[in-house]
């Protein structure tokens, strides 16, 4: 039995004796962490526990109009009583709730390589390509089927996290998830537009100026995007819209790492860091961030460009470049 399987039967177990279930997911959620939880409410639905998804007030859950039913989602602490289980997120301080002091039993369902296990009963594998998948195993491990729309959302979520099946994460195991949850109602068709089929006039202008003032650092290594308060302003998009101008700039022949850091003008700089064989969750780490190899991510004080400074310089050493 892999370390994978066992981990995987005792939470089927803990759930089938659950009563009160509050689910929780990273702070900043993506698709992958909203499809892991639309998933996971589907089967404590189906095992007749009572579970919902517990959120700060304001935060913003992209694809919840399509897959998670509002009466599903509290912004607010969730009960005492409630078990947590945390989804797709590498450290309890990166919740995207606030817990507390209070001791509470935990669950911890991720798939991030860094992840702190601070789960009394941890799945956490760093192989798996999403937190979806391993919910889609979950649903293996119970016996149990989803619903069209739980299907279709692990299906997002397994795409969102794979960039469309394209990381080097996609296994054998993915395809054998998708191809369970396509049986179950998920439409690639549908989901394909959803996420990648889709863009605003206002986001593409945001893309051309992260992409126009992009620096290339380590002799042409690196590349180096911002995006300040007064560009959100210009163009009228939204922070979700930024997603994909990294991978984007990471396509870029000779580019080994890419970034993308960004502020709206309240002292915070969020970074996305991209990179095709370079750890920069290694980099994100210097700075209370983390994530996967080749896709990380931190937040800091600063300005964009004291932030972009700092990256140039770091990937300048890290990068080795003496010789250029
Ligand atoms: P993003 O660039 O926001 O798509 O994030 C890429 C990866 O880095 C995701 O797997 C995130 O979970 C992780 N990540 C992003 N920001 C942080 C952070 N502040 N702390 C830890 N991990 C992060
Ligand atoms: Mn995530
Ligand atoms: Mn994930």
């Amino acid at each position: 039995m892999t370390a994978r399987t066992q981990e995987l039967a005792a939470v089927c177990q803990a759930m089938r004796a659950e009563s009160l279930v509050a689910l929780a997911i990273h702070e900043g959620p993506d698709g992958d962490a909203v499809g892991a939880a639309a998933g996971m409410l589907d089967l404590f639905a189906k095992l007749g526990v009572e579970a919902h998804l517990f959120v700060e007030p304001g935060v913003v859950l992209p694809l919840a109009a399509e897959f998670l039913p509002p009466a599903f989602v509290v912004a607010g602490p969730p009960p005492a009583a409630a078990t947590v289980y945390a989804l797709d997120c590498g450290s309890a301080a990166r919740l995207a709730v606030k817990l507390g002091d209070q001791r509470r039993r935990t669950v911890n369902i991720d798939h991030h390589h860094d992840n702190t296990r601070f789960g009394d009963l941890n799945l956490v594998d760093g192989a798996a390509s999403s937190t979806s998948e391993l919910v889609c195993e979950i649903g293996v491990g119970l016996d149990l089927r989803f619903s069209p729309s739980a299907a279709a959302a692990l299906y997002a979520g397994i795409s969102f996290d794979t960039g469309h099946f394209q990381h080097a994460s996609t296994s054998a195991a993915t395809f054998d998830c998708c191809a369970r949850l396509v049986a179950d109602g998920a439409d690639p068709n549908r989901v394909y537009r959803l996420l990648y089929g889709t863009r605003s006039l206002a986001s593409l202008r945001l893309w051309a100026r992260a992409i126009g003032g992009a620096r290339p650092a380590a002799c042409g290594r690196a590349l180096l995007a911002l995006l300040t308060a007064e560009d959100f302003a210009a163009t009228g998009a939204a922070d979700e819209e930024t997603e994909g101008i990294v991978d984007a700039l990471r396509s870029v022949p000779g580019v080994e790492v890419a970034a993308l850091s960004r502020s709206h003008g309240d002292g915070q700089v969020k970074v996305s860091l991209r990179s095709e064989g370079f750890d920069v969750s290694a980099v994100a780490g210097l700075k209370g961030g983390g994530g996967h190899r080749q896709a990380a991510g931190f937040t800091t004080g600063g300005t964009v460009e004291e932030v972009t400074q700092w990256l140039s310089t770091v990937l300048d050493e890290r990068l080795s470049t003496a010789s250029c």
